[in-house]
């Protein structure tokens, strides 16, 4: 089949690779002219694992092509994939669709007759009707179909989702459109047996938004379930493992750490509540966990403040890992960001390590030294706080880090280090969803600015004791 992808981004380009990993004759197009070129010339753009040895492969193999020239990429294709940004619009929270009903326009006049113009952007109810009408303005009714097929790949792990997914789900209005999309996947995904449901146009767009509101509550859900073991002495890893292996719940998207962020979940929860709102439909549940999401994100910047005793200003802090989640470099919506940000702005030098994100981090952020090396990065510190468990940070060897700070203070807020260890070590650790147990201890004194006494913890009930009147909801 021949296919074009409009918009080469994580998901054009992935699907587009993906696609002609099957055997599909693919022409990506984007208005990037930067990103065709390098394409082009075998330089992907994204950090996702897979994906450089796939675009070489089949780039090679002549399935896959990339160009900037729409009406190349349109000629005698059966099938378009719109697959460009639905950023949130500019303080209203809802999706911009302006580069929808930009591509809508584009291609309306240079496709064959009998195209299916499929809509793989997240786009709120009733996109595809107007993509239909956009198209219907310059084609007659009948010749061309409008269908919706959501994309539900996850960063990182892209190529793996988008082969062998958990289902596809195809929304159409016509016989043509439910055939020729049943050939694309169904040929291709018979062998894992992988669901299709096939739907209307506007219940699979809104299946799309349904699942990641319903994957940010979980992720928040465990999240204020993790405050509350902090507060009560208990473990909250062990808590969702003996909540998640119950099959009605399940054990994935119950990791608590800082707030859910990225490209999808903080726009497609706001832009949900936006199509409730204007259908009159209360969503309470979606409502509380972008408030609840939001607070969290700043309360991270206070978490790390009482573990330093409020003494910020002039301390230098090691971040370790960026980006939104490990295995991306994408930083869209990072709780790195406005954690980093609020630091400065108590006075603290942030010194930050990645080991893909560095590059994206930069153009966001400012006043921020990067460091290859995160025990380069760790050099004279008076605390590291971890934001992203990337593996390779998950491995550092706690005790040479140690070595080169200031004072061992370790605040993990993804877990991503076994508490106990990093205690026998000598580190203070200041974890999320965990009791207290640290000891403190200041590896050279001398060096601390405004060097004062800490309050030691010796175990689980002291901690309790003390946090009676130690929430960070009160700094
Ligand atoms: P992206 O920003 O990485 O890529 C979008 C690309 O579209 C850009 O390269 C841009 O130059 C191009 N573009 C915009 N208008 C164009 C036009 N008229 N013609 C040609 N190219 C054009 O976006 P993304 O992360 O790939 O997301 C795309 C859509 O998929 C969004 O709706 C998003 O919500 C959804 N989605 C994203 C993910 C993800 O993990 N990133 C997962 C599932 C769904």
């Amino acid at each position: 089949m021949k296919i074009a992808v409009i918009g080469t981004g994580y998901v054009g380009l992935v699907s587009g690779a993906c696609f002609a990993a099957w055997g599909h004759e693919v022409v990506c197009v984007d208005k990037n002219a930067q990103k065709i070129d390098g394409l082009a010339h075998g330089v992907v753009p994204i950090y996702e694992p897979g994906l450089d040895e796939l675009v070489e492969r089949h780039s090679a193999a002549g399935r896959l092509r990339f160009t900037c020239n729409l009406a190349e990429a349109l000629n005698e294709a059966s099938v378009v994939f719109i697959a460009v940004g639905t950023p949130p619009r500019a303080g209203h929270g809802d999706a911009d669709l302006s580069f929808v009903y930009m591509a809508a326009r584009e291609l309306a006049p240079l496709i064959d007759d009998d195209t299916v113009v499929v809509v793989k952007s997240t786009v709120p109810v009733g996109t595809g009707d107007i993509v239909q009408k956009i198209i219907g303005s310059v084609r007659k009714t009948g010749t061309f179909s409008v269908a919706s097929n959501p994309e539900f790949l996850r960063e990182g792990v892209a190529i793996r989702d988008f082969l062998e997914p958990d289902r596809v789900v195809i929304g159409v209005e016509d016989e043509r459109a439910r055939e020729i999309l049943m050939k694309l996947y169904g040929t291709s995904l018979d062998a894992h047996k992988t669901p299709i449901v096939m739907t209307q146009r506007r219940t699979s767009e809104l299946i799309k938004y349904a699942a990641n509101a319903f994957l940010a509550t979980k992720i928040t859900f465990i999240n204020e379930l993790a405050d509350l073991c902090e507060q009560v002495g208990s473990n909250v890893s062990d808590l969702a493992l003996g909540m998640g292996l119950d099959k009605r719940i399940g054990t994935s998207f119950l990791n608590a750490g800082p707030g859910y962020g990225g490209s999808c979940f903080p726009k497609d929860t706001m832009a949900l509540l936006r199509t409730a709102q204007d259908h009159g439909v209360a969503v309470r549940i979606v409502e509380e966990t972008v408030t609840a999401n939001e607070a969290r994100k700043r309360r991270m910047a206070l978490k790390v403040m009482d573990a330093l005793e409020s003494d910020v200003e002039g301390r230098t802090i090691a971040i370790l890992g960026l980006t939104f989640k490990p295995d991306t470099d994408d930083m869209r919506d990072a709780p790195s960001v406005p954690l980093i940000e609020t630091l400065q702005r108590f006075g603290a030098t942030i010194r930050a390590h990645d080991p893909v994100g560095m590059e994206n981090a930069g153009r966001i952020l400012s006043d921020v030294e990067f460091f290859e090396d995160p025990y380069e990065c760790a050099h004279n510190a008076d605390a590291v706080v971890v934001i992203t468990e990337w593996d390779s940070i998950r491995k550092l060897d706690l005790a040479r880090l140690k070595k080169s700070m200031r004072q061992a203070l370790l605040i993990d807020l993804r877990n991503a280090f076994e508490q106990g260890a990093a205690e026998e070590i000598g580190f203070r650790v200041s974890a999320i969803g965990r009791p207290t147990t640290a000891r403190y201890e200041v590896t050279n004194s001398a060096a601390l600015p405004g060097s004062k006494q800490v309050r030691g913890r010796r175990n689980a009930e002291d901690a309790s004791f003390e946090m009676a009147g130690d929430s960070n909801d009160n700094l």
